[in-house]
């Protein structure tokens, strides 16, 4: 099975907290016309958002390519810029630093105290200045909402509360490693990153609000996530997982631009993003950051699935594989895999010829049925997969959803060999939640009780 060519080896978070106990949870008050953008509960100040941030910023400045080139800093960053200053709740303490991060995978996150990184991709998948500002206000949002510090915040509550508060706040040092205390680091995997759908979803009205403020088209935040989604479906998990993906995102928005009045024009003079474009694919491609090593398409076959399982803690899912297997989040999708699982294809890329990878996959249309989506679904793996063929397709039960299963046999990245592909789709939201079993033709029985395991500790959160 071809996956995307610029794989991202994540570490798999660790950290188990339990932040479900908590019932406070932030909200939008909302006025008439003009929304009321309340931060939840804090126990930073805005001048600590700053020094957590730039303390993270400092750490994820090394872990992270970036893209030094001045003119296309100083365009983000004057847009960036002009954007913030639409921006509610926003304390003259904030900093306001927005970086370029040299990757191809359609992303952009925000650290508190107001330091922004949008990947290249982002600026590559953006048809107009309108879409990337939304991405930007977006991010924005997220700082101006303090979500970062916020789930800090609840993470100290969960581990304590108030109890360990005199040790975060009570004396000066690194607030970094106070929160490391917790087991919260402040590099790309951390805590600090993970928002939860209400975030996402007061990001979302901080961004339509600041495009709206800004004299965009506000409409323009939505139709990017709408895009990425549906033209780069293989790149888009990743961008799903950082930002889980508000249900009713478009109708919110909708009904926020209706409340806050009539349009204050659209920009549409793209002359200096079109610039910035021709510029970007004039420098060389990003790197390819992939954790996996070069493999020889012809190695030995891994070692046999080992009968332990770990587990595997996924926003929207959990299951458990062989203890001698390992997990990796790449750009769009987890794979998890045993040794020597992952090959280096013939064209460079990173394929994956045993165990399994899960991804989201939003069809073009949301009330389309799991069967229809399935389908589509097919259809666009064909794309990197054209010796794909569907062998048998069933109905199943997954945990109690209408699921979708099908045999696929197609052109393994193994030298010579055809691969056998278990495909189980069930619906999420308006999405479609792909699992992927992938061994070779030969040896697929072999791994089916394995890989029947797995299937059987599916459970989908939420
Ligand atoms: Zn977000």
């Amino acid at each position: 099975m071809i996956l995307p060519a610029a794989c991202q080896a994540h570490g798999k978070r660790t950290l188990a907290l339990c932040l479900a106990v908590l019932a406070l949870s932030p909200v939008i008050a909302r006025g008439v016309s003009k929304p009321d953008f309340k931060p939840g509960y804090n126990f930073y100040s805005p001048q600590e958002d700053v020094q957590l941030g730039r303390e993270s910023s400092g750490q994820i400045d090394k872990q992270l390519p970036l893209l030094p080139d001045a003119e296309v800093l100083k365009y983000l960053n004057d847009l960036g810029k002009k954007l913030v200053g639409f921006a509610p709740n926003n304390h003259a303490e904030y900093v306001w630093h927005f970086r370029i991060v040299n990757s191809a995978e359609i992303n952009a996150f925000a650290l508190p105290g107001g330091y922004i990184y949008v990947n290249r991709g982002a600026f590559d998948a953006a048809e107009n200045e309108a879409q990337l500002a939304g991405v930007i206000a977006h991010e924005s949002g997220h700082v101006v909402m303090r979500h970062g510090t916020h789930i800090a915040s609840q993470a100290i509550l969960a581990q304590g509360g108030l109890a360990i508060l005199g040790g975060i706040f009570g004396q000066s040092g690194s607030l970094g490693n106070k929160l490391a205390q917790l087991g919260i680091g402040l590099g790309v995997d951390s805590l600090l990153l993970k928002n939860s759908r209400t975030a996402e979803m007061q990001a979302d009205e901080v961004g339509t609000y600041i495009l709206y403020q800004a004299g965009y088209d506000p409409h323009a935040m939505v139709q990017f996530f709408q895009i990425i989604a549906r033209k780069y479906p293989q790149r888009t998990l990743q961008f799903f997982s950082d930002h889980p993906n508000p249900e009713n995102r478009i109708r919110d928005v909708d009904t926020e631009i209706a409340q806050l009045g009539p349009s204050r024009g659209r920009m549409t003079d793209n002359t200096e993003f079109d610039g910035v474009k021709r510029y970007l694919a004039t420098i060389p491609p990003p790197p390819q950051q992939t954790g996996t090593p070069k493999a020889d398409a012809r190695k030995e076959p891994p070692p046999p699935p080992s009968a332990n399982m770990v587990r595997y803690d996924g926003k929207i899912f959990t299951l458990n594989y062989p203890d001698n297997w390992q997990s990796q989040r790449s750009e769009d999708s987890v794979e998890i895999f045993p040794p020597g699982g992952m090959v280096t294809g013939a064209e460079g890329e990173t394929a994956q010829a045993y165990g399994v990878t899960v991804s989201l996959y939003p069809p073009q249309q949301a009330n389309w049925g799991l069967v229809d989506a399935t389908q589509e679904l097919i259809e666009s793996m064909r794309q990197s997969n054209p010796q794909l063929h569907v062998m048998q397709q069933t109905g199943m039960n997954l945990r109690g959803n209408p699921a979708v299963s099908v045999l696929l046999q197609n052109a393994s990245p193994l030298e010579g060999q055809r691969e056998t592909d278990h495909l189980v789709t069930v619906r999420r939201g308006d999405s479609v939640l792909v699992f992927i079993f992938i061994a070779p033709a030969g040896v697929f029985d072999s791994y089916s009780p394995t890989f029947d395991k797995i299937l059987q500790s599916i459970k989908l959160v939420r």
